[in-house]
């Protein structure tokens, strides 16, 4: 292995998840993880990062979010994602990340009955991802109160409006009181995830690695 490859240690992680990542097994980040961890500051600023699907997307976003994150009863990241599995999958990934520092998640996606994810809620967790269908309808009931919510993630941003949830992702959006940082992840930058960006970012800042099609 070259001298020169970055790894995690090299980053200004917590010791548990530095831990956690080795225990999982990963050594070096990849370079969508290394861009973002590498971006000073970049807790304050809103980011639009193109990088393809497989990229490593998840921890790209997470490492940073969690590792500033102190575990505490109310949801402070939101993650949005365009389908049931995909939403799964990238809370897999959150949860083997934040248990040892005590954070879980709640999973709310469609086509699931409502109350075991409002139990999730209930029980204090700091990390959501969810389909914006279902977040919207958590959030009209009020078992997930959006001005606890600092960071707000649009992963594969490109698919959700594939999917046709513009409305539903607008509508989150504005419902955004206290947000500190919205990144949006997206293996393609079409004119409607551009519409986006441009109506809801503040100046973010843009990171492309390597581009699909
Ligand atoms: P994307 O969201 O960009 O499609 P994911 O975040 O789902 O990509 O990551 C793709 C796969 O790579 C997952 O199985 C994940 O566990 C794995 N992975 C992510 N980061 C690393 C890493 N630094 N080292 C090894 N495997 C990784
Ligand atoms: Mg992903």
């Amino acid at each position: 292995m070259s001298i020169n490859t970055v790894r995690f240690s090299d980053f200004d992680l917590k010791p548990s998840i530095q831990e956690a990542i080795a225990q999982h097994g990963f050594e070096t980040p990849t370079p969508v993880q290394e861009a973002v961890l590498g971006l000073p500051d970049v807790l304050s600023t809103d980011l639009v990062v193109q990088a393809k699907t497989g990229s490593g997307k998840t921890l790209a976003f997470s490492l940073p979010l969690i590792n500033d994150l102190v575990a505490g009863g109310v949801p402070r990241i939101l993650v949005l994602a365009p389908t049931r599995e995909l939403a799964q999958q990238t809370a897999g990934e959150m949860e083997w990340l934040g248990r040892p520092l005590g954070m879980s998640v709640a999973v709310l996606v469609g086509g699931v009955p409502i109350g075991p994810q409002i139990s999730q809620l209930r029980r204090g967790a700091s990390l959501v991802v969810g389909t914006p269908g279902r977040v919207i309808d958590h959030l009209e009931r009020g078992t997930l109160n959006a001005a606890t919510i600092e960071s707000l993630i649009l992963d594969e941003g490109d698919h959700m409006l594939d999917l046709g949830f513009r409305d539903e992702l607008e509508s989150i959006l504005k419902r955004m009181t206290a947000i500190k940082r919205t990144w949006l992840f997206s293996a393609t930058i079409p004119d409607s995830v551009r519409y986006l960006v441009r109506r809801y970012l503040k100046d973010p800042r843009k990171l492309t690695l390597s581009v699909d099609e």
